[in-house]
């Protein structure tokens, strides 16, 4: 079988996502499914649409725009606030956009008036983690300059926490997003469709026994991916932590000195001189054809009894205590930087398994269901 190569459980995708949609509908909470890990794959899109997600969500425009191409007609929004250069396609291919920026609410608005299409406009609140939103004071007014834009629909507010700085969703900031919705619509008359409270961060906050408010949206993808909550990387209680795995093949299996011999400089993927490495006597190393282009070795779990010493482009180093053989295969669990990037590799081939004739048909019939719903508005 070809190597290297990620195998993808879609049974395990399904159960995250049935279960992350029945246990957020209970909090009133629908799910945005976000693709951008998994390249917005139509078997993964397709079994998480089957799962009762009511939307797709990716970060790039190139995604949603291959999702449409293929079929697909659920409801998408682009996570990512826009690029001025890509207002037409992001109003062409994407039912909405997140957004924190005046000038690109304006030019979203131009190009889907010379569309003839109405394109719905999430605002993105800045509470705390420094990466995108408006600042609360600047809400009003971008609400107002969406609402005064006939080509654009106010479909509601949300925050993005968890991610730059890692700051964490709590009662605190929450409540702020529930009470923004409240004072928005108070103060232009309005009623906002979604206020999306964040991603899978905001899952330990709810376990905890978060009150949800007004938030009645997330937009979930580590969770449905690999079933863990990115701000301390544990398991969710009921969830597959492993509907992923990276399939790597030995090409070189030797014991050899654990500790390099001459002058040393920079390695590939160090910008400082490598640590010193401990004299260990002879061990048994393995280098595998997966490099830093194929997946994140720092985000990567071996397989018992076999570690990671170090990687570059094209190759991965590790040392065993078991026997290894040249052509074995060795399988590793990743995390979600070596999904991304495993994902991305055009030189890492995507298994799937799982996927039966039911799962497929109650995809078509999902996709088909929603296309009417928005069709009527
Ligand atoms: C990536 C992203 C998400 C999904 O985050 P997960 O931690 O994978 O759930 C949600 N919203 C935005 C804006 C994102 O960039």
């Amino acid at each position: 079988m070809s190597a290297p190569r990620l195998e993808i459980a879609l049974d395990r995708l399904r159960h995250n996502a049935v279960t992350l949609v029945g246990h957020l509908s209970r909090h009133g909470i629908t799910v945005t499914a976000v693709s951008k890990a998994c390249l917005g794959r139509p078997e993964i899109v397709g079994t998480w649409l089957a799962a009762g997600v009511t939307s797709i969500g990716d970060s790039r425009i190139e995604t949603l725009e291959g999702l449409a191409r293929g079929g697909l007609t659920a409801p998408t929004l682009l996570i990512r606030t826009p690029m001025l250069s890509q207002v037409e396609q992001v109003v062409a291919h994407a039912t909405s956009s997140c957004n924190s920026e005046p000038l690109l609410i304006q030019a979203l608005a131009a190009a889907a008036q010379r569309q003839q299409r109405r394109h719905g406009v999430l605002l993105m609140v800045e509470l705390g983690d420094c990466r995108e939103g408006l600042l609360p004071r600047d809400l009003e007014a971008a609400a107002r300059l969406t609402l005064s834009l006939p080509s654009l629909r106010l479909v509601g507010i949300g925050t993005n926490l968890g991610c730059q700085h890692g700051v964490v969703p709590d009662a605190a900031n929450m409540a702020e997003l529930s009470a923004l919705a409240n004072a928005l619509e108070a103060r232009l008359g309005i009623g906002l469709e979604l206020v999306s409270g964040g991603n899978s961060a905001n899952l330990p906050w709810l376990a905890q026994g978060g009150t949800p408010g007004r938030i009645n949206h997330l937009r979930l993808g580590e969770a449905l991916l690999l079933g863990r909550e990115p701000l301390a990387r544990t398991a969710i209680p009921g969830l597959h932590t492993d509907a992923f795995t990276l399939v790597g093949e030995l090409i070189e299996v030797k014991r050899k000195p654990s500790s390099p011999w001459g002058k040393q400089g920079l390695t590939s993927f160090q910008a400082s001189a490598p640590p010193p490495a401990p004299d260990r006597g002879l061990r048994q190393r393995g280098l595998l054809a997966l490099g830093v282009q194929d997946m994140d070795p720092a985000d990567l779990e071996p397989p018992a009894g076999v570690s990671i010493v170090g990687a570059s482009s094209d190759h991965l180093v590790v040392e065993a205590e078991r026997p290894l053989r040249v052509g074995e295969e060795l399988h590793f669990r990743p995390g979600y930087s070596a999904l991304l990037r495993a994902m991305t590799s055009p030189f890492v081939v995507k298994r799937y398994s799982g996927g039966d004739r039911w799962l497929t048909r109650a995809a078509a019939d999902r996709w088909r269901a929603r296309s009417c719903r928005t069709s009527q508005g």
